[in-house]
C-alpha cells in the first residue's frame, strides 16, 4: 500500500481513514486515481452509498451510487442482527485492500452483471440463518464467505484446529479469487498445459483429494513442495495457496518500499504490483519478512510471515507471476491504462 494523504493539508492519512485527523476534512478513497478525494469543497467527489453506515470510505463508482468494491456484493449480512454490522464493517474492510490488489495488479474485478457473465459476485452468510452449513469458497464467480470469519475467536479457533499458521479475512479474499482467476485466465487458455506441469491437473477427483486430505493429513516432505499444508491437498488448492502468497508478496512488499524498508525502491521493482523482475521481488521480500518476525516475536506476537519458500514453491509463484504479468492491463508492455495512478 502506497502512503497517503489528506487532499486539504497533505497530512498523512491511512488506507482505513475516513477524515483527516489533524484539519477535519472527509475525504474517501478514489480507485480510479490511488488517491484521497475530498467531499466537499472544489473538487469535491461523490462518496461509496455505504458509506452511511460506515461500512465503507471509497468513492462512489461510474455514476453507481456504490464504489467498485461494494458493488461486488450480492449478499451482505442481516444488518438487524446483533454483531452484523460490525462483522460487515471488517469484512468489507478486508475486501477493499484485496480489491486494490487486484486493481493494481491489473486483472480483472467487475461485478457479474447482464452483460458480463463472467464477472463477480459475493455472498456473505451466516450460518445461524442457513439451513446447510456456510462453506467459505469460490464456484464460477461467485465467492461465498462465512461472516462468522470476522469474529477473531472464531477464526483463531478454527486457525489452530485445522493446524494452520495463518488465517485472515484478507487471507480469504485473495485465495477465493485465485479459484476465480484460475477459471477466467488459465482454464480457458493455452496456458493450461504449463499450469498442469506446474501444479498437477486439477481434474483429479476434488472431494476424494479433500477427503484424503483431511483424514491422513499433508505429507511429511510437504514444505518441500507446498507453500502450505492444504496446498498438498490438490492441485486446485495449490493454485488457490500459491496465487494468495503472491499477492501476499506484492502487497506486502509495496508497503514496505513506500516506508522505506528494505533500501530505495530498485529499478526492477518500482512497483511490485507490476514488476517484470520476480527475482528481485523475491530478494528483496525475504529479509523483510525475517526481520519483521523477529520485530513481532520481540512484541510477543505471531510471525507476520510464517511460511519457508522453497525452490519449487519458487517456482510456482514465479509461474503465477507470469500469468498475472499476461493478463495484466497495467502490465509494462500492455498498452491499457492504469486505473491506479503510479
Ligand atoms: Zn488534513
Ligand atoms: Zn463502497
Ligand atoms: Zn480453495
Amino acid at each position: 500500500m502506497r502512503h497517503l494523504s489528506c487532499p486539504a493539508c497533505g497530512n498523512r492519512v491511512f488506507f482505513e481513514n475516513y477524515a483527516c485527523l489533524a484539519c477535519g476534512t472527509q475525504f474517501a478513497f478514489s480507485p480510479r486515481t490511488g488517491q484521497m478525494a475530498p467531499l466537499f469543497g472544489d473538487n469535491a467527489i461523490l462518496a461509496c452509498a455505504n458509506r452511511q453506515q460506515y461500512a465503507c470510505n471509497w468513492t462512489s463508482d461510474d455514476g453507481e451510487p456504490m464504489c467498485r468494491s461494494c458493488r461486488l456484493d450480492s449478499v451482505i449480512p442481516n444488518l438487524s442482527f446483533a454483531g452484523n454490522l460490525e462483522r460487515w464493517r471488517k469484512i468489507e474492510q478486508a475486501k477493499r485492500r484485496v480489491v486494490y490488489d487486484f486493481i493494481r495488479l491489473g486483472l480483472p474485478i467487475e461485478p457479474r452483471g447482464p452483460g458480463n457473465q463472467s464477472g463477480l459476485t459475493f455472498q456473505f452468510l451466516s450460518a445461524n440463518l442457513t439451513v446447510a452449513p456456510v462453506m467459505t469458497g469460490h464456484d464460477s464467480g461467485l465467492i461465498t464467505l462465512d461472516i462468522a470469519e470476522a469474529d477473531d475467536a472464531v477464526r483463531e479457533h478454527r486457525r489452530t484446529e485445522m493446524l494452520e499458521p495463518y488465517r485472515t479475512l484478507v487471507g480469504h479474499f485473495r485465495h477465493e479469487l485465485a479459484h476465480y482467476f484460475f477459471e477466467r485466465l488459465v482454464l480457458p487458455s493455452s496456458d493450461i498445459q504449463a499450469c498442469r506441469a506446474v501444479f498437477g491437473d486439477e481434474r483429479a477427483d476434488y472431494q476424494q483429494a479433500l477427503q484424503i486430505h483431511y483424514r491422513g493429513g499433508a505429507p511429511p516432505d510437504w514444505g518441500l513442495h507446498f507453500i502450505s499444508a492444504y496446498a498438498s491437498a490438490h492441485p486446485y488448492e495449490d493454485w488457490a495457496e500459491t496465487f494468495a502468497h503472491f499477492v501476499h508478496i506484492v502487497a506486502t512488499m509495496d508497503t514496505a518500499l513506500d516506508l522505506g524498508f528494505g533500501g530505495e525502491p530498485s529499478q526492477a521493482i518500482s512497483d511490485p504490483y507490476t514488476t517484470e523482475d520476480f527475482e528481485a521481488l523475491i530478494k528483496a521480500f525475504l529479509p523483510i519478512t525475517e526481520k519483521v518476525n523477529e520485530i513481532n516475536r520481540s512484541m510477543g506476537q505471531p510471525d507476520m510471515y510464517p511460511f519457508v519458500l522453497s525452490d519449487e514453491v519458487k517456482g510456482k509463484l514465479h509461474f503465477i507471476h507470469m500469468i498475472v504479468a499476461k493478463n495484466s492491463r497495467t502490465h509494462a508492455g500492455n498498452m491499457r491504462t492504469p486505473e491506479v495512478a503510479a
